[in-house]
């Protein structure tokens, strides 16, 4: 199978570069269409890349060994994608005080699921399919590339984990309506892996870190729309639509200086 890096060799669009879009077109433009340098990286991506590696390297010793492994193993793999982050020259914003966060969010993932492994297919499965126009059935030149977070064996299906790290509990709307798990169950049919459960496993940073797992389901209409939606943002692309929409996230956005500026 190819890398991840292989697979983004080809024309493509991934699930994080349309959310990037519908959250602020400018920004988009910034990061995407004119590689520009970003001023800081948030402590929000640190942390949130560097539990999902702790996670990743959890269900990779399952995966090899049936069993759970010490929490160590999943402390090493985050303080090593820390290490990498705090190696950039890009300065981290608001970065005090991740480690801890962290470890705490590391703590409550491995109390939780120690006990009781699933059966693991696959970590980070990285995918790369054709995607259709839902309205003329035409191939479209851009093939939807990423990764699976986790793939597990459950009696007779699969089921297809994303990993999340948020500020509180998701609502019911975001569970229903997330893009991503729309891709995701898009993208096992055409791994073969079937009709597959679809899971959501959210820690959140709150006072007292909880981990709340969500199984939640697609329709063929939420599937359509999701491919509206990545049809509407290339075509927005190609004819260089990318207008700011300035809110209250315009605070940690890494390219507001530039943004001010122009
Ligand atoms: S500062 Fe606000 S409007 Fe400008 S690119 Fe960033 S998010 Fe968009």
């Amino acid at each position: 199978m190819s890398s991840l890096t292989e697979m983004r060799e080809g024309l493509h669009v991934s699930v994080s570069q349309i959310k990037c879009y519908l959250r602020c077109p400018r920004q988009y433009q910034f990061r995407y269409v004119l590689g520009a340098e970003p001023e800081f990286i948030p402590a929000n991506l640190v942390l949130g890349s560097a539990v999902h590696e702790g996670l990743a390297a959890y269900y990779r010793s399952v995966m090899a060994t049936g069993d759970s492994p010490e929490q160590d193993v999943c402390k090493a793999a985050f303080y090593g994608t820390l290490v990498g982050f705090r190696k950039n020259k890009l300065p981290i914003k608001d970065g005090e005080g991740i480690e801890a966060q962290g470890e705490a969010l590391l703590k409550v993932f491995y109390e939780t699921v120690y006990q009781d492994p699933p059966q693991v297919v696959g970590v980070e499965v990285p995918f790369t399919i054709e995607l259709p126009d839902p309205t003329t059935g035409e191939i479209l030149e851009e093939a939807l590339v990423g990764a699976l977070d986790l793939v597990v064996r459950e009696e007779e299906k699969h089921v297809v984990g994303e990993h999340k790290t948020a500020a509180k509990k998701w609502s019911k709307d975001q569970i229903k309506n997330d893009g991503q798990l729309s891709a995701y169950k898009l993208v096992a049919r055409k791994l073969g892996l079937g009709e597959v459960g679809l899971r959501l496993q959210v820690l959140t940073k709150t006072k007292k870190p909880k981990m709340i797992v969500e199984n939640t389901d697609r329709t063929d209409r939420d599937e359509r729309e999701f491919l509206e939606t990545v049809v509407g943002v290339l075509r927005a692309i190609d004819a260089q639509v990318f207008f700011p929409i300035r809110n209250g996230m315009c605070g940690g956005c890494a390219f507001q200086r530039r943004c001010s500026s122009t």
